[in-house]
C-alpha cells in the first residue's frame, strides 16, 4: 500500500534537524508523497530545501493566520517568488477565531490574497479554519477559487456543511487526532464526506494520535511529544476502522483523490505539477 499525507509540517524546527531520519522511516513505511506546508516567511526556504532534496515532498507555501504579525511589507512578493521556484501548492492559509488573543483583523485580506494566487495558478490551497466556518463559506463562495480544488485540513466544521463545502471544490483531510475518544463529533462529520473528496493527514509534528495507536513516539529537545509523520499508516488504519472499510480499499481511494488534486508523480502532469517559469526569482531566505 502507498500512503499519502495531505498535510504536515516536516520543516518544523521542533524536529531538531532530524528530517532525513524521519523521511527514511516514512519511505520504509510506504509513504509515497507528503504535502509539507510552510506557515510563515521564515520557514518557506526550509520547505523549498526539503522539496529540492526529497522528491516525496510536495511543497506548499502560505501564511498561517497564527503568524500574520510576523509578515514583512513584501510578504506577498516573497510568496510568489517561492511559488515560482518549484511545482507547489498554496498553504497553510486560513481563518481562526478560536486561538485566544489572536487578532482577527487582517486575517481575511491575507487569506483572500493567497486564495487568489492559488486560483490564478490553479494549484490547491490548504486551508486551516477554526470557529469561522460560516464566514469561510461566504468567502469561498464569493471569491475566485482554484478550479482543481482545495483542502480543508483537519475538517472540524459541522457535518451539515460538508456538502456545502464539497460543492465549492473542497477535499476534507482526516488527522490522527480525531481518533481520540472525545473527538466523536469531528469523526462523525467524515461520514458525510463524498468518497472522492476524502484525504488523510498527520499534521506532524502536531495532532498526535491516541497513545495506543502511536507506534512511533517521538519527543522534541524540550521533551514534549511530537507526532512522527510515519504515523500516517496508523491514521489510515484508524479511519478505515471507523468507516468500516478495508484499509486497502480506503488507501486506493485516497491515492486516487490525492493524485487528482495534487498531481500524480513528481514532474508529472497534474494540478500542482506545473512547470515554473524560466524567469523565476530565488525564494528569499
Ligand atoms: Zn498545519
Amino acid at each position: 500500500m502507498n500512503f499519502y499525507d495531505a498535510h504536515n509540517h516536516l520543516q518544523d524546527d521542533r524536529f531538531g534537524g532530524r528530517q532525513d531520519e524521519l523521511l527514511a522511516a516514512c519511505a520504509r513505511a510506504g509513504v509515497a508523497r507528503m504535502v509539507v506546508n510552510g506557515a510563515c516567511e521564515s520557514d518557506w526556504p526550509q520547505v523549498l530545501a526539503l522539496a529540492r532534496a526529497h522528491s516525496v515532498v510536495l511543497p506548499s507555501f502560505g501564511y498561517h493566520p497564527w503568524y500574520l504579525a510576523e509578515r514583512t511589507p513584501d510578504w506577498l512578493e516573497r510568496l510568489k517568488a517561492c511559488l515560482d521556484q518549484i511545482p507547489s501548492a498554496v498553504g497553510e492559509i486560513g481563518l481562526d477565531r478560536w486561538k485566544p488573543g489572536l487578532p482577527y483583523e487582517h486575517q481575511e485580506e491575507v487569506f483572500l490574497a493567497q486564495l487568489q494566487l492559488a486560483a490564478e495558478r490553479n494549484v490547491p490551497a490548504s486551508i486551516h479554519c477554526l470557529q469561522t466556518w460560516g464566514r469561510l463559506r461566504e468567502l469561498l463562495r464569493d471569491h475566485p477559487r482554484p478550479a482543481c480544488g482545495l483542502v480543508l485540513h483537519s475538517y472540524g466544521g459541522p457535518a451539515e456543511m460538508v456538502p456545502v463545502f464539497a460543492k465549492l471544490g473542497a477535499y476534507f483531510s482526516f488527522p490522527g487526532y480525531f481518533l481520540r475518544a472525545r473527538k466523536a463529533r469531528q469523526r462523525e462529520a467524515f461520514r458525510r464526506v463524498p468518497p472522492d473528496r476524502l484525504l488523510v493527514e498527520t499534521d506532524a509534528p502536531d495532532q498526535p494520535l491516541p497513545d495506543d495507536r502511536n507506534a512511533f513516539p517521538l519527543a522534541g529537545a524540550d521533551g514534549k511529544p511530537l507526532n512522527h509523520p510515519v504515523n500516517l499508516s496508523a491514521v489510515y488504519r484508524g479511519l478505515a476502522e471507523f468507516l468500516g472499510e478495508p484499509v486497502e480499499s480506503l488507501a486506493a481511494r485516497i491515492e486516487a483523490n490525492f493524485q487528482r488534486l495534487f498531481g500524480p508523480v513528481p514532474g508529472g502532469s497534474g494540478c500542482a505539477a506545473t512547470t515554473p517559469p524560466p524567469s523565476a526569482a530565488p525564494c528569499p531566505s
